[in-house]
């Protein structure tokens, strides 16, 4: 194992086990989600070898992380990349934050955690929009061995009555998956159930089966406690991080690809990727590591940014910073689509509810616009619908509006109840999300050093 304590900020081999290599056969850059669990999948043949570059610490056993409910104490600190948009024009110039992993796991180890799949329709839609396969029976299967769920015990489900279908879920897969089940308030059954049934929201009694529409109980990327958080480090690295074929390199950012001197214009061919390390004083390095084969999983966020300083891009984007256009691709950075989130708060009488100890959104509510809007706003939404907005496709904008037509839900609400220290207890909407934006933005970069942070344009609202 190779160690340059001393020399370097954190650990670059910071796990026992894979041995150097000149030449890797993959190099991923951007340990979150994606390239974690990629990376384990391949290391699975031991012929194989395989190397993820992760800008973000470790943050293995940082209990922000590993406590799901402490989640948010990670916004603004070195595991998020504090990025915020470009002041926003449809939202009266506002500038919102964007909240995004920088940490091993990525995004998976400090968010939600809410475990909710697609919606049968918007699945199959992908594939009617042209990705062959991509539909909702093929994904369901596999996302299923992804899956161990823990259902809730015999008490929970009586006390609360809990519902989920055993044939929506998987129950030998790495990531733990429970109901949020524990210390949770009679708030729920006693006033949140009734409430929504009175509206008409029947109960659904489990969202993950492919159908959304109507309040469920929350679903959790948790072990069965409902709060120890279940990511793609403890549930795919974790378990074999001691493979000799499978390296983790923390704080070391992919910069850009390094192509072949062997590539011609037009069959370009990578050979590395170049990464910045920080020394203690703070002094960057940049170095290099070879492979055969180059994965980018920065996220939506982040990758974009490799690619356009490796010269990937829209032309224009590239040859205002003077950087040469080595494949002309006019999609990176374009189509960039964020759901906007919102929070409605109050307090509750006192003495009413008990709220129990640690709740979160035990109980989400997921409808078509219909569901929640006024006739007056419906019909406005009608007239919106009129018009494409500017960057959204004509294909994505006719399945749309079909899916929103067809009662496809698109707004998502999740009751939170909590106690402060003088058992005052407030009622928070949490998420209210609008799960499908119509707005499409860019991100994009406006300097050429690896170390700024990219221009987030999502035009919400717009
Ligand atoms: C606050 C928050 C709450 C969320 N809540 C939920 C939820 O409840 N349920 C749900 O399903 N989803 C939720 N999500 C979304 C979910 O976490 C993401 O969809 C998922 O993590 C995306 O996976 P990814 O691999 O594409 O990116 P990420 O998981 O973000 O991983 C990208 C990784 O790449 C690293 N990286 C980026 N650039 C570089 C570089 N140049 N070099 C090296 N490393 C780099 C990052 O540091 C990060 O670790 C939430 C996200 C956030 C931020």
């Amino acid at each position: 194992m190779l160690s340059f304590a001393g020399l370097l900020l954190g650990a670059i081999f910071p796990f026992a086990g894979a041995a150097a290599t000149n030449v890797y056969d993959y190099v991923i850059v951007g340990g979150g989600a994606t390239g974690l669990s990629l990376a384990v999948r391949l290391s699975e043949d031991p012929n194989r070898t395989v190397v993820v570059l992760e800008a973000g610490n470790s943050g293995i056993g940082n209990p922000n992380i590993t406590n799901l409910r402490l989640n948010s104490n990670n916004f603004g600190t070195a595991n998020d990349w504090q990025f915020v948009t470009v002041p926003q024009v449809d939202v009266g110039n506002r500038v919102q934050a964007q909240v995004q992993g920088k940490v091993l796991g990525g995004g998976s180890a400090i968010n939600s955690g809410m475990y909710l799949r697609g919606n049968k329709d918007e699945y199959d839609a992908l594939e009617r929009l042209g990705a062959k396969g991509w539909k909702w029976d093929s994904m369901f299967a596999v996302v299923k061995e992804s899956e161990h769920f823990h259902p809730p015990s015999q008490t929970e489900v009586e006390t609360f009555n809990m519902t989920w279908n055993p044939a929506a879920h998987g129950f030998a897969g790495p990531i733990s998956v429970a109901i949020q089940a524990v210390n949770v308030s009679h708030f729920f059954p006693e006033y949140a159930v009734p409430t929504l049934k009175a509206l008409g929201h029947e109960m659904n009694n489990d969202p993950n089966g492919g159908f959304h529409n109507g309040p469920s109980w929350d679903f959790l990327t948790s072990l069965a406690d409902s709060s120890t958080r279940s990511y793609a480090v403890s549930g795919y690295y974790l378990p074999v991080m001691n493979r000799t074929n499978l390296r983790v390199m923390t704080e070391s950012q992919g910069s850009k690809i390094v192509w072949s001197s062997s590539s011609t214009r037009g069959l370009m061919t990578a050979s590395g990727v170049e990464y910045v390390v920080f020394h203690e004083s703070g002094v960057p390095e940049t170095r290099t590591i070879d492979a055969k084969n180059i994965i980018l999983s920065g996220s939506a966020l982040n990758t974009p940014k490799i690619l356009e300083l490796s010269g990937v891009g829209d032309p224009e984007v590239l040859s205002s910073l003077g950087i040469d256009v080595v494949v002309d691709l006019p999609g990176v950075g374009a189509n960039l689509c964020n759901q906007p989130i919102t929070t409605a708060s109050y307090l509750l009488k006192n003495g009413t509810v008990n709220a129990g100890n640690a709740i979160r959104s035990a109980i989400i509510d997921i409808q078509p616009f219909s569901g929640y809007l006024s006739g007056e706003d419906l019909k406005r939404s009608e007239e919106l619908l009129q018009t494409k907005p500017d960057l959204l496709s004509e294909a994505q904008f006719k399945f749309m509006k079909e899916q929103i037509k067809a009662g496809v839900p698109q707004m998502e609400f999740a009751w939170n109840v909590a106690a402060d220290a003088n058992n005052v207890s407030t009622l928070r909407f949490d998420r209210l999300i609008l799960v499908k934006p119509l707005s499409r933005g860019t991100v994009h970069i406006n300097s050429t050093d690896p170390l700024e942070p990219p221009v987030i344009d999502p035009k919400l609202a717009g």
